[in-house]
């Protein structure tokens, strides 16, 4: 708030543009990282130029770590790399054999990835310069999030082929099926049961540039090369503004408008969203007010069912991708009253889920053309 203070009684004029405090404000509130560089240097009108270009140009959004993990997984080529590890791959010469992806891609991507703390090298155990590639901690705590994106897949996207692969949890020696439950009771989320209230890493953020917010990442990409009911759900929901709608639905907010500014993106680009959700059937919409030509969209069951996916990748990004300043939301269940944390589990023995121990098999829509030698990999952990 000094900042502002400071900034309106020196009386900025920005080209044409006269600063005012309302403008001011904003930036200062959009860009609390920025604000402090601005109060300790002096070229405070290049400075407040910046901010101004970018509070204009780029969209914000609230602070949120399903946003922030979605950044992680919403790269197909990152994801599919991430993917074949838990499969059990871990060198160069493996994941560009079976993704039959350009050496270049594949090394940009497993660069970023490294660099994004999700994976690490390590020496071949066989010796020699190879190199093989191992998750870190970080990287591995993704699994509960895969997982509940399978089980989304596997329940909305499978058409008739039935799903692609069987999974059996080691610790109850049961077929998995993956829950997402409260710590505080212990029972499966639901949705309408839960109250948001802004945690101490609340905010705004300029949205990320450049093509994570748009398709030009080819969806379909997602799905080569083999069936995964991951990739199938992905395909629908790895774009960052398609799961940004879904998130806003989950805060309650129905109507375009609202969605737009909340969102802060373009009308056209919203409509489009909508409208390819509508066609994967996660929303439907509807008329609001007696005769009226406006609509409220709402999500349909298998939309509602994205919501243990949501939790997954908020707890997930709360973990790793918050700042110091901590969880941009605490989620609160309104049932017992208590603050709790989503949490990944076997709907049979209520264990936590781990990757080594859950163990596939190829199911009924599994591509036989790909084989199923690549399901004999163990699994972590190989540390
Ligand atoms: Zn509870
Ligand atoms: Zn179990």
């Amino acid at each position: 708030m000094q900042v502002i203070r400071f900034i309106y009684a020196s009386d900025v004029l920005l080209g044409e543009r006269r600063v005012n405090l309302v403008e001011v404000s904003l930036v200062a509130v959009s860009f609390r990282h920025i604000v402090a560089v601005v109060c300790s240097s002096n070229p405070i009108t290049t400075s407040i130029g910046v901010l101004l270009e970018s509070s204009s140009s780029k969209p914000h959004l609230e602070s949120c770590s399903v946003d922030r993990t979605l950044q992680t997984l919403s790269d197909p080529w990152s994801f599919l790399v991430l993917r074949e590890l838990w499969f059990g791959l871990k060198r160069f010469d493996e994941f560009q054999g079976t993704l039959r992806i350009p050496r270049a891609t594949l090394s940009n991507r497993l660069k970023a990835l490294r660099e994004a703390g999700l994976l690490m090298q390590v020496p071949s155990p066989q010796g020699g310069l190879r190199k093989e590639y191992r998750f870190t901690e970080k990287g591995a705590d993704l699994y509960p999030v895969m997982l509940t994106l399978l089980r989304w897949g596997d329940r909305w996207k499978n058409g008739d082929a039935g799903i692609p692969l069987h999974l059996t949890h080691h610790a109850c020696g049961k077929r998995l099926v993956t829950e997402v439950v409260y710590s505080c009771c212990g029972t499966k989320v639901n949705a309408k049961d839960v109250e948001y209230q802004d945690g101490p890493g609340a905010g705004v953020e300029p949205a990320a540039a450049g093509s994570k917010t748009n398709r030009s990442s080819k969806p379909d990409k997602f799905t080569l090369p083999r069936a995964c009911s991951v990739a199938r759900t992905l395909q629908v929901m790895g774009d960052r503004w398609s799961f940004l709608v879904i998130r806003e639905m989950f805060f309650g907010r129905h109507r375009f408008d609202e969605i737009q500014k909340r969102v802060g993106i373009a009308t056209n680009i919203l409509s489009n969203r909508i409208k390819l959700l509508m066609s994967h059937d996660i929303l439907e919409r509807s008329n609001y007010g007696a005769g009226s030509t406006r609509y409220e969209y709402h999500l349909t069951a298998s939309g509602m069912d994205l919501y243990a996916s949501f939790l997954a990748m908020m707890r997930w990004g709360d973990h790793w991708l918050s700042e110091e300043q901590g969880a941009p939301l605490i989620l609160r269940h309104k049932k017992c009253g208590k603050v709790f944390e989503p949490e990944v589990v076997c709907k049979q023995c209520r264990l936590p889920l781990v990757a080594h121990e859950v163990h596939y098999k190829p199911g009924p829509g599994w591509d036989v053309n790909f084989g199923e030698d690549i399901l004999a990999h163990t699994m972590l952990p190989r540390k």
